[in-house]
């Protein structure tokens, strides 16, 4: 079957979780009333709200992989409230860094709501995370960024090198700044239960990768390899394949990131990095590595973020990549043994210039929420649910915030953005070539 999204089958995450069974294939013509596009934490979250808007009305959700096994389960698993970066812009203008926390605020909640609801177990803890450098200039930054969040409200603190080694079990980092907002959660467990409570109404299409669509009149028409959906309302939640699927192309990129996972430390392992409690590092500078101790003391490292072929990650780069992050990992922990990475894993997120995201109507009954520029999980949930609100015709007080934050600005027309993107990211590399 003709599929070009395939992905190594590797994720630590995935592998976690108990294979799914009673998979359908979408293997003859159908249609519905809502079609929507992407199975993870955003279609997921559009399909469940559609759901319980439309009890009465027949909802497809289709993937061209298994369902929230593409991002949604291959993240770092941090929720969170504030970002230093995320992207390349500054956080100098203290109205849009609030209208950005306000619905990171409104995603943290969306997730919050979906878990008690659902009664999720997915290794919730409200730990907060820290903004960590090795280098001491950093510092600077840290306090900038501290000044932001003191105006608006948010807690944290600023953390001597001693404290500092305690809490990570490392001397790597010299300088670092605690949010106490923000949660470390664990990506599979959440996207799953999403799987899993779907309501009645929804019919999930899984392995049926979509090759092209127009609109007709007032019918959408969607062709996928062995069948076609005719629908009357579309919702595209593809995320980092928004662009490759011809949509708002000119305001988002798909960027490739990588991602290694260590297998349980021993209890020797453990006492010989002073056994901390579970934690999440954030890197101070864009390029630096994002670095998290599990509750189940495994290690997890993203440290590449790349323009690369957003389909595919051949087993031969992906391995280059696992090798970086093996010796990010020894830097971090000297002591700990060479060959303890049980897994790497490549995946996919969208971006725009100004890091906005997309919330929109794009054409009559044709929807698209995504771009969360690296922090979907409580913004895709957010999104997906309030979507299938404003694609309803309703409002809410949610999408009002959503909508007060500007828009995703235009992009260069290629080859000018591959080349600025690339070119950036080096230089952003180099800066953080320390902290990598
Ligand atoms: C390594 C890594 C670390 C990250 N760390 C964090 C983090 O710590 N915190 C955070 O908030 N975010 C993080 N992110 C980003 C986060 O994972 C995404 O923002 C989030 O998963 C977006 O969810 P989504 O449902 O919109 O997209 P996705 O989970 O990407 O789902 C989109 C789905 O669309 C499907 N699809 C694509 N094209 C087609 C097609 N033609 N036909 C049918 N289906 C199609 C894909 O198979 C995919 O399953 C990270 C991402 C990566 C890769």
């Amino acid at each position: 079957m003709y599929n070009p999204l395939v992905n190594d089958d590797s994720c630590s995450w995935i592998k976690d979780l108990n294979s799914r069974t009673n998979i359908k294939v979408l293997k003859k013509d159908d249609d519905c009333e809502w079609l929507v596009v992407g199975a993870g934490y955003t279609g997921l979250s559009v399909a469940r709200k559609l759901g319980q808007l439309h009890p009465n009305q027949k909802i497809i959700i289709t993937d061209a992989q298994l369902a929230g096994e593409g991002a949604s389960s291959r993240n770092s698993g941090y929720l969170v409230d504030t970002t230093l970066n995320d992207g390349f812009t500054s956080n100098k203008e203290l109205d849009n860094y609030k209208k950005k926390a306000d619905i990171y605020d409104l995603g943290i909640n969306a997730v919050k709501k979906f878990i008690n609801e659902y009664q999720v177990d997915c290794d919730w803890n409200e730990c907060g995370k820290y903004f960590a450098s090795s280098k001491k200039e950093d510092k600077k930054i840290l306090r900038n960024f501290s000044d932001t969040l003191t105006k608006l409200g948010f807690e944290h603190n600023l953390l001597s090198i001693n404290e500092l080694s305690k809490k990570l079990g490392t001397n790597f980092y010299n300088v670092a700044l605690h949010t106490k907002g923000g949660i470390l959660l664990h990506p599979g467990k959440l996207v799953r239960a999403m799987v899993d409570v779907l309501p009645k109404n929804v019919c999930l299409y899984e392995n049926s990768f979509l090759l092209s669509w127009n609109k007709i009149k007032d019918i959408i028409s969607c062709e996928f390899q062995n069948g076609k959906i005719n629908t009357k309302k579309i919702i595209f939640a593809t995320n980092g394949f928004l662009k490759s699927l011809g949509i708002k192309s000119n305001y988002n990129f798909p960027i490739t990131l990588t991602a290694s996972m260590t297998r349980p430390l021993t209890e020797d392992e453990f006492k010989s990095i002073g056994q901390p409690k579970e934690w999440g590092v954030l890197p101070v500078r864009p390029m630096g590595a994002t670095i998290r101790m599990t509750k189940d003391r495994r290690i997890l490292i993203r440290n590449t973020a790349e323009i690369h072929n957003p389909f595919k990650m051949s087993k031969f780069d992906l391995k280059k990549r696992s090798i970086n992050q093996k010796i990010s990992i020894k830097k971090r922990f000297p002591q700990l043994p060479e060959d303890i990475i049980k897994s790497s894993w490549s995946g996919v997120v969208s971006r725009s210039r100004n890091s906005s995201q997309i919330f929109e109507k794009i054409d009559k009954n044709i929807f698209v929420a995504g771009c969360y520029n690296g922090s979907g999980i409580g913004v895709g949930t957010l999104f997906g649910e309030q979507i299938a609100i404003k694609a309803s015709q309703e409002n809410t007080k949610e999408i009002k915030t959503i909508e007060t934050r500007n828009k995703p600005t235009r992009l260069p027309p290629q080859p000018l953005l591959n080349l600025g993107v690339k070119i950036r990211l080096i230089y952003e590399r180099l800066r953080a070539v320390k902290d990598i």
